[in-house]
């Protein structure tokens, strides 16, 4: 969800209140409303990886957590 000429370049983590730079994408769904092909994705800082993953997991929510080289494009 790059909006071109907005030069997005201050990503957060996604966990509110953390001003941290994301270096995680924790990728997730809801199979109960969301297609196969519908991923939805979280920034994560290191710290916040794990309680992203523990709050979906325990949802029952597939996640997955690529990790962000280089992040800025
Ligand atoms: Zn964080």
């Amino acid at each position: 969800m790059i909006i071109p000429g907005s030069e997005v370049r201050t990503l957060r983590c996604s966990r509110s209140g953390c001003l941290r730079e994301p270096t995680w994408d924790v990728q997730w769904r809801n199979p109960k409303i969301h297609a196969p092909e519908r991923v939805k994705v979280w920034l994560a800082c290191d710290e916040h990886r794990d309680y992203f993953e523990a709050y979906l997991g325990q949802k029952g929510f597939p996640v997955s957590s690529i990790a962000r080289e280089g992040s800025v494009e």
